[in-house]
């Protein structure tokens, strides 16, 4: 009866719950801790653009380097940031060190750095009224042009709309991209379109993984980038991992592709000069 008034389920507090809470609450003093002490790291993943393979943008993906246990991925710590509001001061962080390195790359190498630099946004940072304005704040402290810049949001941050897709349209209007990350995995993809402010559409890997098979993959791969060129959008194909995959994609007309064939995401990726040879396989 009480469950039913909150909305919540009744759930017995069992040792192995507390243990989680526990976890919870530890892993979130630790990520406080590592703010303090450094240890978070961004690694930089090419984003290539066909034919050339010139490296076109980076997204910025962020690492924990824990002393004792190593490099921790962050599908395990994002996740509790965001519950514990980490998240904002973490994010914050990412976004300030992703810009400088972009400015710094621009001095440093002219014409051959990369044109932007993507960086992950999570709905939690999205949804606070000054969202915008902390962008604005490390775009102008790093000098990086606005149009270096693209900001990746999920589906799930979004759909809901609200505040979120408020600080969408007002990162646009500096002059901000916006992408959808991991698109076509979401509640309402093709809705969204309708209503979110987008310029750039990654599609999620688990569409490029069997690209290579004839039938339902294939149609679905295109079927993304036919949607994606109609609405005048880039498509970048996520998880690109063989050169049969990239030969595929680069037939149904992706011209931005990102994946392991290409690079992992490493400190200091190598930015080559562009060259006119087709550069797929
Ligand atoms: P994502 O934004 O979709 O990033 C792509 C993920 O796929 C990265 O994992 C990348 O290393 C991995 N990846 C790239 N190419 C390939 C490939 O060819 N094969 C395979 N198997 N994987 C590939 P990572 O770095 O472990 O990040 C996982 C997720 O964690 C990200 O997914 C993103 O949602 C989140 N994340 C990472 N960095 C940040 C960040 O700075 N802020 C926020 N809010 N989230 C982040
Ligand atoms: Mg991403
Ligand atoms: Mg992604
Ligand atoms: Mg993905």
């Amino acid at each position: 009866y009480a469950a039913k008034q909150t909305g919540e389920p009744v759930r017995r507090w069992t040792p192995a719950l507390d243990e989680r809470a526990g976890e919870f609450v530890r892993l979130g003093a630790e990520i406080r801790a590592a703010l303090d002490n450094d240890q978070f790291r961004v690694v930089y993943q090419p984003i290539v653009e066909l034919p050339s393979a010139r490296v076109a943008a980076v997204e910025a993906l962020v690492r924990w380097e824990h002393p004792v246990r190593g490099l921790v991925s962050p599908a395990a710590f994002i996740p509790v940031a965001e519950r514990n509001g980490l998240i904002v001061e973490l994010g914050e962080w990412i976004l300030r060190t992703a810009c400088h390195r972009l400015a710094g790359w621009r001095v440093e190498l002219g014409p051959a750095a990369p044109d932007r630099v993507s960086v992950n946004v999570s709905a939690r940072q999205l949804a606070r009224p000054h969202f915008a304005a902390t962008v604005a704040a490390a775009l102008a402290d790093s000098g990086l042009p606005a149009s270096c810049l693209a900001v990746e949001v999920t589906e799930t941050a979004v759909f809901e709309g609200g505040q979120a897709v408020v600080a969408l349209h007002e990162l646009r209007a500096l002059g901000v991209r916006i992408a959808l990350d991991d698109f076509g995995t979401g509640h309402s993809s093709l809705g969204l379109l309708q209503t979110v402010p987008v310029d750039i559409l990654k599609v999620d890997k688990s569409f490029v993984d069997n690209v290579t098979e004839a039938g339902r993959p294939t149609v679905i791969a295109d079927a993304l980038y036919q949607v994606s060129a109609g609405l005048g959008l880039l498509a970048v194909a996520e998880g690109v991992e063989t050169a049969d995959q990239a030969e595929a994609l680069h037939r149904l007309g992706y011209r931005y592709l990102q994946g392991y064939h290409f690079g992992r995401p490493v400190a200091e990726p190598e930015f080559a000069p562009a060259t006119a040879v087709v550069a797929v396989a």
